[in-house]
């Protein structure tokens, strides 16, 4: 008789889960980001909706939904996000619709947000949640990033770095930081957690019918 192929675990159905990732502005989560989403068919990104102007190279619907602050009431009057919170003068929000269905289907979501919006998630949605904080090596390498972008005005960087320490303050309320010193290092370690993470024994609903089948006499 033909024994049926053993199944890898990995294959077993999951629930699953929301990978979060703060910094401080220029330490590198847009990077690592980028990186992670090129690099893993799995995990999609939570595009947020906001009030701040389009960078240069940014794509509306990609990397955010841009929208007015009307429109932004609007929705948040609707309920239409899981959390939002105002940054450096802009309203932020995270829409709920996409990832409430994908969750339950298998997809895990990466969320560049900060921590006031991490706060609100955990709140809500604990167990599915993973809580990851990139630091810069140091202050001066955090400046240069943040110049070296070229992407904002002497002013919007000086608010940065004012507002720095205040967000670096905020690391003890995360599960894993990671200093993003060298970018492949830090790209290899954020991905590893989120590997472990996808093993983590709740979120393999598929499970129990595996092992039963496995100790089926
Ligand atoms: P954030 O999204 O946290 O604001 P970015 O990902 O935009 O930060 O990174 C800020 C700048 O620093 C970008 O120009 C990026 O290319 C650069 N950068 C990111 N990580 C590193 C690193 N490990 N070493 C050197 N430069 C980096
Ligand atoms: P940026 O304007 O540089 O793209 O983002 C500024 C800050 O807003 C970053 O710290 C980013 O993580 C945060 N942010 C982006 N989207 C959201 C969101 O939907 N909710 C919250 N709370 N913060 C967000």
């Amino acid at each position: 008789m033909v024994q049926p192929t053993p199944l890898s675990s990995d294959a077993l159905h999951r629930r699953g889960l929301m990978f979060i990732m703060s910094s401080p502005s220029g330490a590198g989560k847009t990077t690592i980001s980028r990186m992670l989403l090129e690099a893993d068919d799995a995990i999609r990104l939570s595009v947020s909706a906001t009030t701040r102007p389009m960078r240069p190279g940014e794509v509306d619907g990609k990397d955010y939904h841009f929208v007015t602050q009307p429109e932004f009431d609007r929705m948040v009057e609707d309920e239409q996000f899981l959390e939002w919170a105002h940054v450096f003068g802009h309203s932020y929000g995270t829409p709920k619709a996409q990832v409430k269905a994908g969750l339950r289907e298998g997809c895990d979501f990466l969320f560049d947000i900060d921590w006031q919006g991490t706060q609100q998630l955990y709140q809500k949605l604990e167990t599915d949640v993973v809580r990851v904080f990139l630091l810069p090596p140091s202050i001066d390498e955090l400046r240069r990033r943040l110049t070296g972008r070229g992407t904002d005005s002497t002013d919007v960087i000086a608010a940065r770095m004012e507002r720095a320490r205040a967000e670096i303050s905020h690391w003890d309320g995360y599960d894993y930081v990671v200093v993003n010193d060298d970018i492949d290092q830090c790209f290899d370690k954020v991905r590893e957690i989120l590997h472990a993470e996808r093993m983590k024994r709740a979120r393999q609903t598929g499970l129990i019918g595996f092992v039963r089948e496995l100790m089926r006499p």
